[in-house]
């Protein structure tokens, strides 16, 4: 089971500039082949699959451990689509202005026609995210090789929109996963090294540029997040620190386990957009008592309370 917590696991801020076409290539760390999805849904199969388990706990531990912060990854980064898609058309309720007009000339018109401008479980092309991505073979050693080529490749497509998308609100982002996601490059490499005294850890960076060259990644370095792993269970996955520990491979410090989640930051409450996307559509106006209660009474079997009883 997951618990779920309604914070963001790092503060964000509001778009300066907000730009579909930014919006469109920030959806590549979602539902792209190296996205947020895919760490998501391979560390979770892999642990659902994972056999003789018992043999082989820290391991188990891990990766069903990293497979809980990676949703805390996802919701990171639709929440960036979501302010870089705010306010990037005309709030006109009438629809013979055509308010919608300008999306027909960006990236990616789905989050306009096919969404309420909101982030799409799709890659950067608007193409649906694919449990094809998923890589389960059911050897250990196998699926932690493709798990640290899988975060390795995460690390450049994040470096890569780093270097497209100027805005605060996706450079937030992008710093905080880059620490995040080097932290799992590290424990991958840790748990391919107990396995088999290679050590893998001599290979980073992957890319070969340091996240100490990005100021938002810098800023979180120096409180010591890249050599913390968060527990993220009330009392499961005790065994973290059976692969989570010694040095840092980069810069020599102490690696360790945290219980529980980081404080975070709040999640965004973003306004309606008025075209089709308000919740209750532009005619509805206030929402219809009457058609309130005629559900309630269906469901309930009675009328819903107001303020006033
Ligand atoms: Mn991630
Ligand atoms: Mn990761």
């Amino acid at each position: 089971m997951i618990l779920r917590l309604d914070r963001l696991m790092c503060e964000l801020p509001r778009a300066e500039s907000p730009s579909p076409n930014s919006a469109a290539a920030v959806q590549e760390l979602l539902g792209g082949k190296f996205g947020e999805m895919s760490t998501l849904m391979n560390y979770t199969f892999q642990s659902f699959n994972m056999r003789g388990r018992s043999k082989i706990r820290p391991f188990y531990d891990l990766v069903a451990n990293i497979a809980a912060e990676e949703f805390a990854h996802i919701e990171l980064v639709a929440y960036t689509v979501n302010l870089l898609l705010t306010g990037t058309t005309e709030r006109d309720e009438d629809p013979t202005s055509t308010p919608l007009k300008a999306a027909v000339d960006f990236r990616n018109t789905a989050h306009y026609i096919a969404t309420g401008q909101q982030a799409q479980c799709a890659d950067s092309h608007g193409r649906p995210w694919t449990g094809d991505n998923v890589f389960s073979s059911g050897n250990l050693k196998l699926d932690l090789l493709h798990n640290f080529f899988l975060e390795c490749g995460a690390r450049a497509n994040k470096i890569r929109v780093y270097e497209m998308v100027d805005d605060p609100v996706a450079r937030a982002m992008v710093g905080f996963l880059l620490v995040r996601g080097g932290v799992h490059i590290v424990a991958y490499a840790k748990a391919l090294e107990k396995l088999s005294g290679v050590p893998v850890g001599k290979l980073l960076p992957i890319p070969d540029i340091k996240n100490d060259r990005f100021p938002e990644a810098a800023a979180h370095e120096a409180k010591g997040l890249h050599r913390i792993l968060y527990r993220f269970s009330p009392d499961d996955y005790r065994e973290l620190g059976a692969i989570w520990s010694g040095e840092h491979p980069e810069d020599g410090g102490q690696l360790r386990v945290v219980d529980g989640p980081p404080e975070g930051g709040e999640v965004p409450d973003l306004d309606e957009e008025p075209q089709l996307t308000a919740p209750m559509g532009p005619d509805s106006g206030e929402i219809d008592p009457e058609m309130l209660n005629h559900y309630a009474r269906r469901i309930f079997g009675k009328d819903l309370q107001t303020d006033e009883e």
